[in-house]
């Protein structure tokens, strides 16, 4: 039977970036060097755990800045207990390949790390036990993920997220990331930027990748680790920057729909959103419909701590070179 040219040249399209290293079961390696079969579980079933993570080029200072790695590799060691799985490195293991993958690929620009602990049994059979595992890293040049400066326009996902008693939201399984792709598909095809998720109970959970605060009365105010939100490395940060350095209070309590039409400022939060302002929810203004003052304050903070400009917030970031 004849295939179709155009699938089978779409099909046959190189890898993005066939010469990057990769670390790919305890080796470095080329990307185009190193396959995975059909019948890798993890393909099938979703099960696997990832992470992702950013380092930030600083064109000033020449350096390439990891940002928060340990605490990214702390959380995919419990994500990986969660499935019944274990990384076959610490965190200190874990970062120092990170550092040398980043060293070897010199990269001089904005990067995306993704680690991956994968079931790489190539079998037949839905179950967590008595299967193989397989572990890479790799990096790419990375930009904004969602937009960062004019503020976004947000709908409220007719998709629940995923309950805990269902598929752990706080573990970062790959199986429970369809439910982010539906939620974020239907807001972009609708003429949004993206989408808010709701818990099946019905409060505001987070973003499709991001976690969320709003400021309300002089508060911050953030779903509780309990609304089956990932509990996010950037979420922690800002709850520690808004006491520090706004000294405003934080409130991690559950958030009801219609305070996300009432209240003052609102942002999503993550290691590929940065810190993005929502400007408009459900075509209703968020605050004056334009970027939060303290919204814009704590962007102003994060952009200079994770590019390595901010001293008091060194600990954040690795440099690379
Ligand atoms: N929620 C979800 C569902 C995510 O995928 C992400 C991105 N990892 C976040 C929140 C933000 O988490 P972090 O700040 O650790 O990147």
């Amino acid at each position: 039977m004849g295939v179709d040219t155009k699938a089978k040249a779409a099909v046959k399209k190189p890898a993005a970036h066939p010469n990057t290293w990769v670390f790919f079961e305890g080796e470095f390696a080329r990307y185009n060097d190193v396959k995975l079969g059909l019948m890798t579980h993890a393909l099938h079933y979703g099960t696997a755990v990832f992470e992702g993570i950013r380092a930030y080029w600083n064109e000033k200072k020449e350096q390439l800045f990891l940002l928060q790695s340990a605490a990214h590799y702390d959380r995919m060691h419990r994500s990986a207990n969660v499935m019944r799985m274990k990384l076959p490195y610490s965190t200190e293991e874990l970062v120092s390949y990170t550092v040398e993958l980043l060293r070897r690929n010199e990269f001089k620009s904005d990067v995306y790390v993704r680690p991956l602990l994968y079931t790489s049994s190539e079998e037949i059979g839905v179950r967590l036990h008595n299967l193989n595992r397989g572990f890479f890293i790799y990096a790419i040049p990375f930009g904004n993920y969602v937009e960062v400066e004019a503020g976004i326009r947000c709908m409220v996902s007719t998709w629940r997220r995923v309950p805990d008693q269902a598929l752990p939201a706080r573990a970062k399984i790959t199986g429970s990331y369809a439910q982010a792709a539906l939620a974020k598909s239907e807001a972009v095809e609708s003429g949004f930027d993206e989408a808010i998720v709701l818990s099946v109970d019905g409060h505001v959970s987070e973003g499709s990748a991001e976690n969320l605060f709003m400021l309300k009365d002089g508060s911050f105010i953030t779903p509780p680790v309990t609304d089956d939100i990932l509990e996010g490395v950037t979420r922690s940060l800002l709850i520690k920057v808004i006491k520090d350095e706004l000294n405003l209070p934080v409130l991690e309590r559950s958030i009801d729909r219609t305070e996300l039409y009432t209240c003052d400022e609102l942002l999503l939060c993550g290691t590929g959103a940065q810190i993005s302002p929502v400007i408009e929810v459900d075509r209703r203004p968020v605050g004056n419909g334009r970027v939060g003052e303290f919204t814009q304050e704590l962007q102003n903070i994060y952009f200079g701590a994770v590019r390595g400009d901010t001293p008091k917030y060194k600990d954040w970031t690795i440099p690379i070179y």
